[in-house]
């Protein structure tokens, strides 16, 4: 029996469902009398499993047979230079859309392979952060690539609709909102995200890239990141992290058996509509995002007083709601409420929200 309800931002809660199933095949998988971890990533049982979920990603997301579907290491953190390194080319600069910690991490590391031309989107109106509309966003004309990250887990910002630039190349890092709704992958030239919050255990990097955009790879770049050889390989260059990828092939057919995306988005919309709700009504609760940009992943929160946040975190945790504490760098209070998480979830944090604010409001 699980006792806690887990709003952690990643590692993440994972479907009960997929952990059952997990749990039921741990030690003899696909009667091969071994657990899926112990056997070859060559082997024809662990070939057909690893290409049954890229087929399933695929087919979840639409994305178009020019795309390339990888499963590597390394984490989002490693696309931060495997991007700029497998794209590049002859190019000296990359736009990159500054919108929180994560896409400034991403900048930040870019800036050690080429000019990275930093472009704020951050708007403030009446204490409430927003970000500008693409038309206001002021792309340079010859740079390589635009960067930008549709969901700041931190802040819990989000952009929600797929970008629209014809002609440049978009290269998006969806590790907290990737298969929380449907997108338009045409839109992009590369998507990437780490799998630890709504595909599944940490230790797999999700990179979908277009056909075009392979063979451009720096003579530096290491192997293991190198697009094209992970894509002539069938991301088996290395070997691949078994375990990982084997969970995300759960999860994604727990997404299909639940109707794939546009029902997780309705799911999505829903949950993160009550939580907000809730925070919206209270006076003791306040969230500073404005409302069109509000993350349906990641709903950071505050207390009246600061020194009410710490005591949430805690008493929370005494009620079986863990998880909840706010970054590092901005304190507060944080609910990840991604596709594993459930509407009874939400509700139970809300109930206790409630209580809490009773007592201390
Ligand atoms: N990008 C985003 C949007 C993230 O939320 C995170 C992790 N929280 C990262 C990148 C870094 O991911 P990793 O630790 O897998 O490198």
């Amino acid at each position: 029996m699980k006792k806690t309800i887990n709003f952690s931002a990643g590692p993440a809660i994972l479907p009960h469902d997929v952990l059952k199933q997990a749990q039921s095949e741990l030690l003899n998988w696909h009667q091969t009398g071994c657990s899926v971890m112990e056997l070859s990533h060559r082997g024809k049982d662990f070939e057909q499993c690893a290409l049954e979920a890229t087929q399933d990603l695929r087919e979840l997301l639409n994305i178009p047979e020019n795309y390339h579907i990888l499963f590597l290491q390394g984490g989002a953190r490693s696309q931060f230079a495997g991007v700029p390194l497998n794209i590049l080319s002859n190019h000296t600069s990359a736009d990159y859309i500054i919108s929180g910690y994560w896409s400034k991490c991403a900048a930040d590391e870019a800036e050690k392979y080429c000019q990275v031309n930093r472009i704020n989107v951050k708007t403030v109106h009446e204490e409430k952060i927003g970000i500008k509309s693409f038309n206001q966003w002021q792309l340079t004309s010859d740079s390589a690539y635009v960067h930008y990250c549709p969901n700041e887990t931190i802040e819990g910002l989000a952009i929600f609709d797929d970008p629209q630039f014809n002609d440049r190349i978009i290269v998006a890092d969806f590790s907290s909102c990737i298969l929380s709704k449907p997108i338009d992958v045409t839109r992009y030239g590369i998507i990437y995200a780490g799998a630890q919050k709504n595909i599944g255990p940490s230790g797999v990097t999700i990179v979908i890239v277009r056909e075009d955009l392979l063979g451009k790879a720096k003579r530096e770049l290491p192997s293991v990141l190198d697009y094209t050889i992970q894509t002539k390989h069938d991301s088996m260059f290395n070997t691949p992290p078994t375990f990982a990828w084997y969970m995300s092939g759960l999860v994604f057919k727990w997404l299909k058996q639940l109707g794939g995306l546009t029902i997780m988005e309705q799911r999505n919309r829903s949950k993160a509509q009550m939580l907000y709700q809730y925070i919206d009504q209270s006076d003791f609760y306040s969230n500073n995002i404005a409302t069109e940009n509000r993350s349906i992943m990641n709903v950071p929160f505050v207390c009246a007083h600061e020194e009410f946040d710490t005591m949430f975190v805690a008493e929370a945790a005494q009620h079986g709601i863990i998880g909840v504490k706010g970054h590092r760098i901005v304190g507060g209070i944080r609910a990840s409420i991604y596709n594993a998480m459930d509407l009874d979830g939400v509700q139970c944090l809300i109930e206790f929200m409630k209580e809490f604010e009773r007592v201390k409001g």
